[in-house]
């Protein structure tokens, strides 16, 4: 294949350090361009410095002063989202792979796809936000989107070669950890700790992904993620407790036959072959070894204890502006219980008032789903702002 030059937005997080360790793994087949952060000057002067590249962004312009100074000669530097734009439309870049937590990366990934990049997406948050727009854009513009989610990318590798459209599949399966709590009862999840949260079982990822694994909104968010990745309607989204993370997501077809993606808990299993599809590469990666797997267990998820699977469920399929203020209510929540103004209990109590709350439209335009994206943050912090 050809050499891929990737602009990498969230190059300082858990998914953009992985994906600097697989351009460094094939070097033959992946280039990155462009790396991007929002405030940690220090380690995306190093990145710089360790990979060579010429085009960064800071999204704080009060860091931009700290980064130039610990950059050689030569090297470009932008800031602001204006600054995540000009990274996202690079003349010399082929794909645009965004790993910002949150929506930040919305307006730079749909500037990659009308420039006619390539876009491999790892930040839920935007699909669930806006995917109906992603991807309505993308298919117009003739640009792949390519999933980054371990599930997500499962289930794409799961439905290649599969030409018979949305009739001939049953059911997409997305498994899931089921988080630090998952035989926890009911009673104890009140007090659940920030320290305990953190703690995730089988994967080492960012504080608000880690967050959300534990409240099980990382599976509601990648229900909805799915719904639109893979033009699905959401009663065809469903979720199974696979705690051992082995099997990483499945497709059920119309026939009840099963197609499952399986390896070692590794995240550059997918990043890689969403930069090389469809290619696949050799790397050093840990290969599976069934004699030594003990057991694969599957479990259905405790959805009375655990809300956020029902709530993603509502939202999906009412759509419209539902989506994104289930998105945009949770990251306030997950800031409030950081910041411990909140019980961990609260997080669904949170998202449930904000859907319930809001005055729901269509959500047809970028306007309306960033104007409800606002709103939703508004009613959520007045409903933190209440509590003792
Ligand atoms: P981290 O918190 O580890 O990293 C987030 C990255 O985004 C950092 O580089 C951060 O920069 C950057 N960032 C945040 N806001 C902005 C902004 N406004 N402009 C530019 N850069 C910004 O998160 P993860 O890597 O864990 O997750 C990233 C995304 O990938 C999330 O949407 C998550 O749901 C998804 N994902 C993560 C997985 C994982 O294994 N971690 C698995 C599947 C999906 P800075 O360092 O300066 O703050």
């Amino acid at each position: 294949m050809k050499r891929k030059k990737v602009v990498l937005l969230g190059s300082t997080g858990s998914i953009g350090t992985s994906t600097l360790k697989v351009a460094q793994e094939i070097p033959e087949h992946m280039e990155i361009v462009g790396l991007a952060a929002a405030n940690s000057a220090e380690a995306l002067a190093q990145q710089a410095q360790e990979t060579g590249v010429k085009h960064l962004a800071i999204f704080n312009p009060e860091k931009e002063a700290e980064l130039k100074e610990n950059l050689d000669s030569g090297v470009n530097v932008y800031t602001g989202l204006e600054g995540l734009v000009e990274l996202a439309t690079l003349a010399e870049a082929d794909m645009v792979l965004v790993a910002i937590v949150g929506t930040a990366g919305l307006h730079p990934a749909l500037a990659a796809i009308e420039a006619g990049k390539e876009l491999a997406v790892a930040s839920k948050e935007i699909l669930v936000m806006a995917g109906e727009l992603v991807m309505e854009a993308a298919a117009r513009k003739g640009v792949k989107v390519l999933p980054v989610d371990s599930e997500h990318n499962a289930i794409f590798q799961c439905l290649e070669g599969h030409a018979g459209g949305e009739k001939e599949i049953n059911r997409l399966i997305l498994t899931a950890s089921g988080g630090p709590f998952r035989t926890w009862p009911a009673a104890d999840l009140e007090g659940v700790q920030l320290e305990q949260a953190l703690k995730h079982p089988t994967w080492e990822m960012g504080r608000k992904i880690t967050i959300d694994s534990a409240s099980l909104f990382n599976k509601g968010l990648e229900m909805i993620e799915a719904r639109w990745l893979f033009g699905v309607e959401m009663d065809k989204v469903d979720v199974i407790v696979h705690p051992q993370s082995i099997v990483h997501s499945m497709v059920e077809f119309s026939d009840s036959s099963v197609l499952a993606q399986l390896s070692t808990t590794d995240m550059c299993f997918p990043i890689q072959y969403a930069v090389t599809y469809p290619e696949r590469i050799a790397n050093g990666l840990k290969p599976l070894n069934f004699a030594e797997l003990a057991k694969l267990e599957f479990e259905a998820p405790r959805r009375q204890d655990f809300p956020a699977i029902d709530l993603a469920v509502r939202a999906g399929t009412q759509g419209g502006t539902l989506p994104a203020v289930y998105n945009a209510a949770n990251e306030v929540a997950v800031d409030a219980f950081v910041d411990k103004k909140i019980k961990f209990t609260d997080i669904w109590k949170l998202v449930e008032h904000t859907m319930d709350t809001h005055p729901w439209n269509a959500g047809k335009t970028l306007d309306t789903l960033i104007q409800a994206d606002a709103d939703a943050r508004e009613i959520a912090e007045a409903w933190v702002a209440q509590q003792p």
